[in-house]
């Protein structure tokens, strides 16, 4: 959530590895070769494409923002992958070491496919160049049918950076003739989520049933201690408490218990409208 900066530090998931650059045979695992800290983009001959790719800032936003949409949709059999784009520290009461376990924990309350950390430097994401051709390659390498990223108005310029990002690097992992591994790859459709630090009155453009999944959201979001516990306000309300009462919110809306809200730039393409509530 705060992100006070101290300086760059080394990056927990760090798997260095020279000789793996772009350009290894596509049996190999590779990864960037301008962003050290980043783990390997994944083998594309060795996973299968994902149903939907969540690009974050940070680990935790991802919970935050769609968690509970993430677990509904691996209870119902998608395949959902998590692309953290940076260590997310440091942080008041955060460390590398406490955030990676904190993330190793969510993401085992989430039963995700698949996630992996990009590496860039937290407080300083920019839609450069290098960083497009890095995301884009997680997407030729992972080949998401969806890519969700996060609602493009924000306080945190990290967070406004990561949908430029995402943005771009989609358009980025069509191009053929390129040095970026995998296979070329254009993701059907952007849609974005908001974990957003503006107290803003956001109007979506639909809302998921999550009360069945509420709990283990909850969950999720609890794991990460060093950034929702420790140090907070116990309240009432506490800042889980008010994360309840926003799913809430959105679920009274759909008449449901609770909801999570989304945005769509482009049109909403539907082959029923069975689902809708
Ligand atoms: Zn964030």
């Amino acid at each position: 959530m705060e992100h006070p900066y101290r300086g760059r530090q080394p990056h927990p998931h760090t798997q260095r590895s020279s000789s793996h650059r772009i350009g290894a045979t596509s049996t190999m695992t590779v990864t960037s070769s301008v962003f050290t800290d980043s783990d390997p983009y994944p083998d594309p001959d060795n996973i299968e494409p994902l149903d939907f790719l969540v690009v974050a800032p940070h680990p935790d936003d991802a919970e935050l923002g769609m968690g509970g949409t993430i677990m509904r949709m691996i209870d119902e059999g998608m395949r959902v992958g998590v692309l953290d784009l940076t260590s997310g520290e440091p942080t008041p009461h955060g460390s590398l070491d406490i955030r990676k376990r904190e993330t190793a924990r969510a993401t085992e309350i989430m039963k995700l496919t698949w996630r992996g950390n990009a590496g860039l430097t937290n407080r300083a994401v920019e839609a450069t160049l290098p960083a497009r051709e890095h995301i884009a390659s997680f997407f030729r390498c992972l080949r998401p049918r969806w890519l969700f990223a996060p609602y493009h108005e924000d306080a945190h310029p990290d967070h406004v950076a990561a949908t430029q990002l995402v943005e771009a690097a989609r358009f980025h992992s069509k191009l053929s003739k390129t040095a970026m591994p995998g296979p070329r790859h254009h993701p059907q459709r952007i849609y974005y989520y908001f974990c957003i630090h503006l107290r803003l009155a956001v109007q979506p453009s639909w809302i998921v049933d999550i009360s069945e999944q509420w709990d283990r959201k909850l969950e999720s979001i609890r794991a990460y201690e060093s950034q929702f516990i420790t140090g907070r306000d116990p309240g009432p309300p506490s800042l889980t408490d008010r994360f309840r009462d926003d799913a809430a919110y959105w679920g009274r809306l759909i008449d449901r218990q609770y909801g999570e809200p989304f945005a769509t730039k482009e049109p909403l393409a539907m082959t029923s409208l069975r689902d809708l509530i």
